[in-house]
Parts: structure tokens; C-alpha cells; sequence
């Protein structure tokens, strides 16, 4: 390993703050440990191939011209093109997106896809700009990566505050970099697009999707009727409210909500289409009639079956796991929970299905969408819908396979899944020269 694992703070403190990244080394270190993984293929693992940072200018409505920092990390390519989002946010830096990649890296290897992991973002609050000007900063960002991305090398996703309009930009300005003849050819450059420009139906939904089969394949473990039981989401965009949608069809009761608004509660049950139609045209769940307003504290204690975290980073923490009253931690969020907060939700008894197993319903859906843009065809919602199935649920037992042979946690377990099928294609393609 680098030197980084020295720097990572005292495990023996479970307060102690860390970067995401250094979740990322720490979560990897804690698999690679356990399995012997191969010194050199640890080496190459745990630093991202290429990290990419732009500086760019766009135009704002009013004619001044601001600058801007995008960035794109690539951190494996040996199972197939780099893959992964790209987000809006205001506190996106390279650290975050450097741990996002990898995080992607690891995904793609536990779902048995050909991609390697990437992710990207733009250092902006998107709510403060109007959509043309969105519209101008995404088109000066694909320009400025120029051929860092592209259909079979790097393909880019919908991820925090970017949606299939963002990716139709990206689309549209990356096809004016590519010779007429090729461009018919070129669709898969990103995935998560509009049905209507050759987006997958089903993309939208999936992530959330996948994160309720995977609740269900939990609850078939510990025959537990899902119709019984209780849940809260934190984040209502993409992922939390089509889990929570989904988990509505189930019977299941949603019974408090947490988003950068606030947070609601309702002991009798939410209506989760509702919700999700409110949260829309109010920019958030908070000041919903049917519930009550809540503190951050209370909501985390929420006493629910199910947590789906489905917002940012570091939620689960050394600080905040012990509020937590949950059966089961269902992550759609990428890195929702620090080690810190692993240690004590493992401690507490509270089972998780890691953002790496859970949330890959995305980047899974988004394969299909590459497939069937490279192949010139499209798949009906039944077909998408059953093959995410098929795909999630093996994933789903590998990890619990793993989780058995080796007695660890499922995060750890989904590492050794992940980790050992990068470890076979290294070993079996060596290293050049
Ligand atoms: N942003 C999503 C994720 O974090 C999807 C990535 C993709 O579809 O490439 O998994």
C-alpha cells in the first residue's frame, strides 16, 4: 500500500473525522488484509489511473463570464471502459471524486459488468444558476475534457443534481467533436439519457430499483414480510424517492423524510408518489401538509425497520451511527457510512447491504443502456427490469457467499467479491512490460 494508509486517523477513536477517500483506503485495506491480496495488484488498486482537473469559463445570462472547476477521475480500466456519474455540488473536490471512482471501480467488478470505475463533477451549487446557464457550464465542461471521455474508453452517468438533460448535453456537444460518418455510432458516450435520444427505459428508476431488490432478498433471508414493515429515506431526488415508490408497491410504511429542505415525519405513513410529486414542485419534501417538521436528530432516531440513506457522504459516522434504531441500513447513497460508523452499526447489530452491492442498480441499467446503443436496439421495460434482477441478485449472493466463507460484514465481503475478480484479471493479463 502507499503511504497513505500511515496517514488515516486512529481507528481507536470512533469520532475521529476522515476524507472520503481515506474511507475508501481504509475499506479496501481492511478486504486486501484479509484476503492476501497480490502486493503489486494492491499497489495498482489503491492509487486511480488518471486524475483529470479543468478549469473552464461559461457565459452567465447577464454576459459576465465565470470560471469553473470540473474534474474527472479514472481509476481502473482492466475489466472495461472507465464508468461512472457525474455530479453537481458545491463541495465536490478531487478527494471526493477520487473515492467515487474507485467506489465505481469496485461496483462494476461485484455486479459482473465490463467497466471499470470513473466519476466526475463540477464545483457549483446548481440550484444558484438558471438552466440555460447550466446548459453552457455542462457544454464547457464536455469541451474541456475533450476526449477524456468517450463511447468505449470513458463513459459518463446522471450522479447528485444531474439529470438525463445534463447527459443530452454532454451528448450533443461530444458529437460535435466526432467525425458525421461516426456519430450515429456514438450514443454510448453517456449513459442515463432521455428515452427519446436512446436512453434506456427503466435507467431513471433503477438505482432505486435495485436497491429494493435488494431489501427483498434481505427480507427473504430473515423471512420478514416487507408489507410489515416500517422505513425512512434520507434524500428524496433520483435514488430515494424511487426506493421509496418502490417500497410503497411492497406495502411497506415510509414514515419520515430528510432531504437538504428538511425533515418530515409521519408515524401512520407517508404516501410516497405524493411526496415525490410535492418534492418536485417545492425543490423538497420540507413543508409537506400530511407531516410533521422534524430535527435531524430525530430523524435519525426514527424508529423504522429500514434506513435507506440515499443523499451525500459521511452520514453514518462515528457521531451520528449510535442515533440509529434501525434493523437494516440499505445504502443507495455512494459512502453514506464512514468505518467509524460501520464499527459501531456492526457493534449494534444493524445489518448493512453496502452503496457498492445496493446502489449498483445504476450503473447495471446503465450497461444495458450501452448494449443496446451499441447494438442498435431497444429492450422493453419487462426485459430491463428482468435482467437487473437477474444481475443484482447474483451480485446480491456472491457477496452473502463471501460474507459466510470469511465470517466479515457485507461491506468487507462486497470488497473481497470486488477484489478478487480485479486480482484474477491481473494475475491472468500481467503487467506490461
Ligand atoms: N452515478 C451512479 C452511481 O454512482 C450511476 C453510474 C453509472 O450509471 O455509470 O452508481
Amino acid at each position: 500500500m502507499p503511504d497513505s494508509t500511515k496517514t488515516l486517523p486512529d481507528t481507536s477513536s470512533t469520532t475521529a473525522k476522515t476524507s472520503v477517500y481515506e474511507n475508501v483506503i481504509r475499506q479496501f485495506s481492511r478486504a486486501a488484509d484479509l484476503i492476501g491480496l497480490v502486493d503489486n495488484v494492491r499497489k495498482i488498486l489503491a492509487t486511480p489511473v488518471n486524475e483529470i482537473t479543468v478549469h473552464f469559463p461559461a457565459r452567465m445570462d447577464d454576459g459576465r463570464v465565470e470560471m469553473f472547476t470540473g474534474y474527472r477521475v479514472q481509476h481502473n480500466n482492466a475489466l472495461g471502459p472507465f464508468k461512472g456519474g457525474l455530479r453537481f455540488h458545491p463541495d465536490t473536490d478531487i478527494d471526493e471524486v477520487k473515492a467515487l471512482a474507485t467506489w465505481m471501480t469496485w461496483k462494476s467488478a461485484i455486479a459482473d459488468i465490463p467497466f471499470g470505475g470513473g466519476k466526475g463533477g463540477v464545483c457549483i451549487d446548481p440550484f444558484k444558476y438558471s438552466k440555460t446557464e447550466l446548459e453552457r457550464i455542462t457544454r464547457r465542461f464536455t469541451y474541456a475534457l475533450g476526449q477524456n471521455i468517450g463511447p468505449e474508453y470513458d463513459i459518463p452517468a446522471p450522479d447528485v443534481n444531474t439529470n438525463g438533460q445534463v447527459m443530452a448535453w454532454i451528448l450533443d456537444t461530444y458529437l460535435t467533436s466526432v467525425q458525421p460518418q461516426e456519430r450515429g455510432r456514438c450514443l454510448h458516450v453517456v449513459t442515463g439519457k432521455p428515452v427519446g435520444l436512446g436512453g434506456s427505459v427503466g435507467r431513471e428508476k433503477a438505482t432505486g430499483q435495485g436497491v429494493v431488490y435488494c431489501i427483498e432478498e434481505w427480507a427473504k433471508g430473515k423471512s420478514v414480510d416487507l408489507a410489515k414493515t416500517s422505513y425512512f429515506v434520507q434524500g428524496f431526488g433520483n435514488v430515494g424517492s424511487w426506493a421509496a415508490r418502490l417500497m410503497d408497491q411492497h406495502g411497506a410504511r415510509l414514515v419520515a423524510v430528510e432531504d437538504v429542505t428538511g425533515a418530515i415525519a409521519n408515524p401512520d405513513g407517508l404516501d410516497a408518489e405524493d411526496l415525490a410529486r410535492y418534492a418536485k414542485q417545492n425543490g423538497g419534501v420540507y413543508g409537506y401538509q400530511k407531516a410533521s417538521a422534524i430535527d435531524h436528530e430525530t430523524f435519525l432516531a426514527t424508529e423504522a425497520d429500514i434506513f435507506i440513506p440515499s443523499a451525500l457522504e459521511n452520514q453514518i459516522t462515528g457521531k451520528t451511527a449510535s442515533a440509529l434504531r434501525c434493523k437494516l441500513v440499505a445504502e443507495g447513497a455512494n459512502g453514506p457510512t464512514d468505518p467509524f460508523g460501520d464499527i459501531l452499526l456492526r457493534k449494534a447489530g444493524i445489518d448493512v447491504l453496502p452503496d457498492i452491492l445496493a446502489n449498483s442498480g445504476g450503473v447495471i441499467v446503465s450497461y444495458f443502456e450501452w448494449l443496446q446503443n451499441k447494438r442498435s436496439e431497444y429492450w422493453d421495460l419487462e426485459e430491463v427490469d428482468a435482467k437487473l434482477y437477474k444481475k443484482i441478485t447474483a451480485a446480491y449472493r456472491r457477496v452473502r457467499s463471501a460474507a459466510q466463507e470469511l465470517d466479515v460484514d457485507w461491506r468487507t465481503a462486497a470488497y473481497v467479491v470486488a477484489l478478487r475478480r480485479l486480482e484474477r484479471c491481473y494475475v491472468e493479463r500481467g503487467i506490461f512490460p
